[in-house]
Parts: C-alpha cells; sequence; structure tokens
C-alpha cells in the first residue's frame, strides 16, 4: 500500500494552496493527490473568459502542466476517494486501492445543486461548474439559439453575459424578486437588472420552471406564471452545496459544510479540510459558516498545510466577497449585505447617481467600524475598504470622504494613512 506523509482529496484551489503551503517549509515530505478529475487543475472563475473568447484553453489552467513534478506530488487522476478508515489512517479509492496517510486534506470542494424539477436530467441542461460542463456547453453551443440560465445569483448571471455577449437568445428565471439578492441590496441588484435588460437578455423574477418540454433534450419551458420560452440549452446556477459524501460515518462533524477551527482542522485529529466542502471564519461577522470563494480555498488549504507539517498558523483572513462585470457594470460587494430594514443601530453611508450608474454604500457598526460595502460602477481601489474592514477602522472621521470616486489612501487622516502604509508595505500589499 502506497503510505504518504500528506494526502490531499481534490484538484483545485485548496490543494494547490496546500501544496505550496507544504513545500514552502517541507521539501521532502511524501505528497500524494486524489482526482476525481482527470483534468489539469484549472480555474473555474475562468470559464467564462474561455466561452467569451478571452483567453484559450491553456489559460484555464491554474498552474502550468510541470507543477505536480516540480512539487514531487503523486498523483491518482480520474479516481475518486470514496471511504476514510480514521482508525487506520487509509482512504480508499474507487476501484479499492488503499492509500495510507499521516495528514490529510479535504479540499472536495462543492457541487452544483439541482433543484427538484422534473426534466432536468436531459441531454442539453449543465451546471456552469466544471470542465466538463464546459466541453457539454461548448457542443451544445453549436446548434443552440436560445439559452435559459436558471438561477439569478452571480454563477447563473455570468453564465447569461458571456452567452448573450456570443449572440444568443438568452433568458434568466429567478426564483426572488430579485437578482443577486443574497449579496446585494435592492438598489444594486436593480442597476444589474438594467445592464441586462440593455443588452437584451430577458429576466424572469418571482418565477421558476414549472414544466420542461422535450424527450431526451429540453425544448422549450413553462414558468410558474405560464410563460413559455424556447429552449436548446438549460443552465441550472441556483447555487453549489458543500461535497461532504466523503466523511459521512467517519465521526468528522459537518453542520453547514466540514466544520474546522482556525487552522483548518476538522472534528477529528490529522484530518484537515478546506474551500467549498468546509467552513471558514468569517472576520467580520466572527462566525464559522460557508465562504465558497477561490482566494479563501487557497488561503485556507495554505494554512492547513502549515498546521499539517507542525507550523502553527490560522486563517482568519476571510470574509464574503464578490468582484463581478456584467457588460460594462463593475461591481464588488465585501462583508456584510445590510439594509435599512436590518440595519438597527448601525450606520448607512450611501451615495446612488443612477443615470450614470454609480452607487456606493458603506455599512458602519455602532462603533463605527465597516462591517460592509457595495460599490457599483467605480470600484477602484476597493482593496482599502478590505483593508479598513479588516482592521475594524473606526471610519467616522472621514466617512463622507468614502462616497468620493476617487477615494484613496490621500483621504484618510495623515496618522492613519502612514499606519495603514507602513503595515502594507511590511505586508507587502502595495
Ligand atoms: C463559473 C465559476 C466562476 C467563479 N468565479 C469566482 C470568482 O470570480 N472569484 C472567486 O473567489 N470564486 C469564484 N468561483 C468559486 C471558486 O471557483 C470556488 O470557490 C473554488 O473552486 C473552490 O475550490 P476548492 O478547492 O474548494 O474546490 P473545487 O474547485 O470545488 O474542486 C474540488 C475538486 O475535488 C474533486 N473531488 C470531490 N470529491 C472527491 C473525491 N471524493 N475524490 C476525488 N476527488 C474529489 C472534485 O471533482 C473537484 O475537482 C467561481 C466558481 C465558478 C463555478
Amino acid at each position: 500500500m502506497n503510505k504518504f506523509n500528506y494526502l490531499i482529496i481534490g484538484n483545485s484551489a485548496g490543494a494547490v494552496g496546500c501544496i505550496e503551503g507544504l513545500r514552502s517549509i517541507d521539501k521532502k515530505g511524501k505528497i500524494g493527490l486524489v482526482s476525481e478529475e482527470s483534468h489539469h487543475v484549472y480555474s473555474r472563475a475562468l470559464i467564462p473568459y474561455y466561452l467569451d473568447g478571452k483567453i484559450d484553453r491553456e489559460k484555464l489552467y491554474y498552474r502550468p502542466l510541470d507543477f505536480y513534478d516540480r512539487a514531487g506530488v503523486t498523483l491518482f487522476m480520474g479516481k475518486k476517494a470514496v471511504t476514510i478508515d480514521v482508525e487506520k489512517r487509509e482512504v480508499e479509492l474507487s476501484g479499492g486501492e488503499r492509500l495510507g496517510y499521516g495528514k490529510l486534506l479535504l479540499a472536495t470542494g462543492g457541487k452544483p445543486i439541482f433543484p427538484p424539477i422534473s426534466g432536468l436530467d436531459k441531454q442539453n441542461v449543465f451546471s456552469f461548474h466544471s470542465y466538463s460542463d464546459l466541453q457539454g456547453i461548448e457542443e451544445t453551443l453549436e446548434t443552440a439559439q436560445n439559452v435559459v440560465v436558471l438561477g439569478g445569483g452571480v454563477i447563473g448571471l455570468m453564465a447569461a453575459e458571456v452567452l448573450k455577449r456570443r449572440g444568443l437568445s438568452v433568458y434568466v428565471i429567478e426564483l426572488a424578486d430579485r437578482v443577486l439578492a443574497p449579496v446585494l441590496d435592492e438598489t444594486a441588484s436593480r442597476l444589474v437588472e438594467k445592464a441586462f435588460q440593455k443588452a437584451g437578455v430577458k429576466i424572469f423574477l418571482n418565477n421558476t420552471i414549472q414544466h420542461v418540454h422535450g424527450t431526451h433534450f429540453v425544448e422549450s419551458l413553462t414558468l410558474k406564471d405560464g410563460s413559455t420560452i424556447p429552449c436548446d440549452l438549460l443552465i441550472v446556477g441556483v447555487g453549489v452545496a458543500p461535497r461532504v459524501e466523503l466523511v459521512e460515518g467517519t465521526g468528522i462533524e459537518v453542520k453547514r459544510g466540514i466544520m474546522v477551527d482556525k487552522t483548518m482542522q476538522t472534528s477529528v485529529p490529522n484530518i484537515y479540510a478546506c474551500g467549498d466542502c468546509a467552513v471558514n471564519y468569517n472576520f467580520v461577522t466572527g462566525e464559522i459558516q460557508p465562504l465558497p470563494l477561490w482566494p479563501n480555498a487557497y488561503l485556507g488549504g495554505r494554512t492547513a498545510a502549515f498546521n499539517m507539517a507542525g507550523v502553527e498558523r490560522e486563517y482568519t483572513l476571510g470574509t464574503s466577497m464578490n468582484a463581478m462585470h456584467f457588460f460594462d457594470l463593475n461591481i464588488i460587494n465585501a462583508g456584510l449585505n445590510v439594509t435599512e430594514k436590518n440595519a438597527g443601530n448601525w450606520k448607512i453611508v450611501q451615495c446612488l447617481d443612477e443615470s450614470n450608474n454609480l452607487y456606493r454604500k458603506f455599512v458602519l457598526s455602532d462603533d463605527g467600524a465597516l462591517k460592509g460595502y457595495i460599490l457599483v460602477g467605480q470600484i477602484n481601489r476597493a482593496g482599502i475598504f478590505l483593508n479598513l474592514m479588516r482592521r475594524k477602522i473606526d471610519v467616522r472621521e472621514f466617512e463622507q470622504e468614502l462616497l468620493d470616486e476617487n477615494f484613496g489612501y490621500s483621504k484618510l487622516p495623515a496618522q492613519l494613512r502612514w499606519q495603514l502604509l507602513k503595515e502594507d508595505v511590511i505586508l507587502g500589499v502595495v
């Protein structure tokens, strides 16, 4: 039986973060990696760019093709890890092979959710998540004219935008009364909807699919409101659930994902988890919760690596954050999505120039710390706001400056400016 000092399940952001973290401190330890997908590691975030023709296939790869060789990683590609024996410290792969481990990282990611609507198993229905989705979508696009996207969240809208840009008729169906409801407020959602409408994408709100018509392929859909729309390609983008089936029966605690502490260790010693399959510490809320984002997966994996190799580290830099662009509209949000209705004692500082699609909103807690922000249109220097939020700086003294499109370090009180710049230079941020 092959035995590894470090065994990683999954082959994406979390896995790469872990390998790079391990090799920065342990050059010799044996690393094994099990990947159900047989492709070289790629960036899911680049799938829309590839479909848009902005990058070629090779650019989808997250690391050069010789990455694993150079890092001395033994690969088990196209193999699924099916069980973990936590007593013997062994993992069984599809096909029966068993691998021993000293430390184990679970970086199994997320799986797209398919709502219980009959007919979503037809051949022209895909999620927008993986390389194989991409291949299926590309093939279907050879003849497709009408695309329906189920879900008006970040991933659904990414798919809708790129397919509209390719000249197709695109329809988005969203259950809520606005798009991007979990991450944006009503004002920002309306600006995004306007951008889609202007581009000719039809959005159906408060709606869902009632009937899927067609035998092997979807041909048309009847919606809850009774309207019928043609459909040659159906993309399901209603969200991603943590992939936790591998830990069932192991005693590893699962709540809204695999539970980990700040060192990324699970409730079972020697087993770590990171990325979309796990929860993360959110520095804004102080809670442990899912934060399914690429940087969180990478840094969670890197943090796990240090601890797996015996160097204590904590990952506390994660929060909810999205950088999006739809047609010519740029949007960034981070932290909590607070509205006037649920703000309580907190203060909202905002400005809107609807005719120019400009919107800025900042949420301040009672002690003046930034708890969340939304920028639409002008998103320059958004990193500074993240920095202020991370450091819990009281921003009340310069809160109106936050609304200035040209906000930058120069707008901060001198003492704070020098403190932040000094710390950022030390951290290599600027
Ligand atoms: C279209 C799209 C755009 C996105 N854009 C952004 C963005 O702009 N910014 C951002 O921060 N995030 C973005 N994300 C989210 C980001 O891609 C994820 O947060 C990130 O991929 C999570 O990485 P991960 O390592 O947790 O796992 P994943 O990327 O989900 O990969 C997990 C891997 O593990 C494998 N696996 C699972 N179970 C097993 C098993 N039992 N045995 C073997 N292998 C297994 C899976 O097949 C998969 O290859 C986007 C996602 C998508 C789909």
